[in-house]
């Protein structure tokens, strides 16, 4: 069965971020579309059934593109509505940069001493969580069904209940769940469950974190829980909470990477690889302290120190894409990795052989595919990540089975990818180097067994498997229910 056959009531998504933007340049405004990930997964289900997107309309054209907050989109050839909430500075400070990014999101990923609340962050977090909801239950068409997203909108589901008992709701978390013992932390972090609780399917990416959810509500509000059918009794409703692990569109990634295009370029790049007898290794990450950019270049180092064979033939490309830069410790991540890549780089670099190449800015995404076909190997390192998509991306794209992957053990996808990837600890630099070099040790039939095998998993667990079975869960709670 289809999605589009799943759905069986009009959908409205809700996401903080949106999934067009209008831009002012020079040349005038022109309209940008976030590629990758959960949005571009979701707009053409929209543009196929049609519905309606809530999201902050964060362009810097966004306003003057609007009209009374709505902008039909693709602008192109319009299919579906999309309402654009606007923040003021204050509103994108509070919400945006301090509750959820200096807040939530380091609490999540169990950074404890990142995560700064205040209550004066929060309140503007609760503000903005409102008028989200107050958008929502004015345009919801009776018995809709709602998909809202993760840890900037934890209170929209109840919000959007107390006006409108008749929609259905799905929260995907995309983010990791901690324990009950660092989520406490969180000042309000009962308010927080509360909010989660109005949804009636609650998504996270893994079973450790629905088992941590389900444990911080019963430990938090006293209420009994059902561990076994993962259900929690709330306010005589029946809350379903559930892993739903999310992927990738495989069939896409396949056919980007083998356009005649990009299997030019691929090709171009394999031809000045092997000729110089060199080995590919590529890493993509937002600059985030949760990536473990900086102790993956400490491993790098330790590698290149304990085998010296691969100095002159193990180039490393990094992509470091600059994020959230309005929060000023990111700013100085951004700048402590190329200072770390210097000083490696200085050690080790010779006059015709550089070891880190780093790439700066967004890159393309059909370019970002074929990079991943092309490596010899691809490095995943983040120190907590809810699941890590670049992951399951590079096996898509390694469509000649050449590659492997080193992939952290506290990622979502090392669940799924585990037996066939190579485990690493972010902070075992050693550990880490050894991997690498076992890795690259293997023959070439036993890479292209380990790639095959990722890839048929991959190719039976795509981001529309996920997309249907979060609507199956939907569907059944929104019955039980009538
Ligand atoms: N990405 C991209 N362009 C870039 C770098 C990254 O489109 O220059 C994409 C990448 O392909 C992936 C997403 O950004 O789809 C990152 O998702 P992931 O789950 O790995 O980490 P997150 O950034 O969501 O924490």
């Amino acid at each position: 069965m289809s999605i589009k056959q799943l759905i069986e009531a009009p959908l409205v998504v809700v996401t903080n971020r949106e999934p067009y933007i209008d831009e002012r340049s020079d040349h005038g405004i022109r309209t940008v579309q976030k590629a990758g990930g959960v949005v571009s997964a979701l707009d053409p289900l929209l543009q196929d059934i049609g519905g309606q997107w809530i999201a902050w309309g964060s362009g810097n054209a966004d306003i003057e593109s609007s009209s009374g907050g709505k902008r039909q989109v693709p602008p192109d050839n319009p299919r579906y509505t999309l309402h654009r909430i606007f923040l003021n500075q204050d509103e994108i400070q509070g919400y945006y940069a301090k509750y959820s990014n200096q807040g939530l999101w380091p609490l999540s990923h169990m950074l404890i001493e990142r995560a700064q609340f205040s209550r004066r962050a929060w309140q503007v977090y609760r503000i903005v969580n409102q008028k989200f909801a107050k958008r929502a239950s004015s345009v919801t068409p009776e018995r809709a069904w709602i998909f809202s997203h993760d840890y900037q909108l934890a209170l929209f589901p109840a919000f959007v209940r107390r006006t409108r008992p008749d929609v259905a709701i799905a929260h995907f978390w995309h983010i990791p769940w901690p324990p009950y013992t660092i989520f406490r932390l969180c000042p309000q972090h009962p308010e927080i469950l509360r909010g989660l609780l109005g949804a009636d399917v609650l998504g996270f990416q893994s079973d450790v974190d629905v088992d941590n959810f389900m444990n911080t509500v019963e430990r938090t509000l006293k209420v009994s829980v059902d561990p076994e059918n993962k259900t929690i009794h709330w306010q005589n409703r029946i809350v379903h909470v559930k892993s739903f692990p999310i992927s990738v569109d495989f069939d896409n990634i396949q056919e980007l990477v083998q356009s005649p295009r990009i299997s030019r370029w691929v090709r171009g790049i394999r031809r000045h690889i092997e000729r110089r007898d060199q080995i590919l290794g590529i890493s993509v990450d937002r600059a985030d302290y949760t990536k473990g950019l900086l102790p993956r270049l400490e491993a790098i180092k330790e590698f290149y120190t304990l085998y010296p064979q691969y100095r002159e033939r193990v180039t490393y490309v990094q992509v470091v894409v600059p994020s959230r830069t309005e929060v000023a410790e990111y700013r100085r991540l951004y700048e402590r990795v190329a200072k770390k890549t210097q000083e490696v780089n200085g050690q080790f670099q010779s006059s015709t052989w550089i070891p880190i190449i780093t790439l700066r800015h967004n890159i393309d995404r059909p370019r970002l595919m074929g990079l991943f076909r092309a490596a010899d190997f691809a490095v995943v390192s983040s120190l907590v990540d809810g699941m890590n998509l670049v992951s399951k991306e590079f096996v898509a794209a390694q469509v000649d089975k050449r590659g492997v992957l080193l992939l952290s053990e506290t990622t979502g996808a090392a669940h799924e990818l585990e037996n066939e990837a190579f485990p690493i600890n972010p902070l075992d630099p050693e550990g880490f180097a050894n991997t690498l070099h076992e890795a690259l040790s293997i023959s070439a039939d036993e890479r292209a067994l380990r790639i095959a095998r990722m890839r048929e998993h991959l190719q039976k667990h795509t981001i529309y498997d996920w997309m249907a079975d979060i609507f199956i869960t939907l569907k059944a709670a929104a019955q039980s229910y009538v």
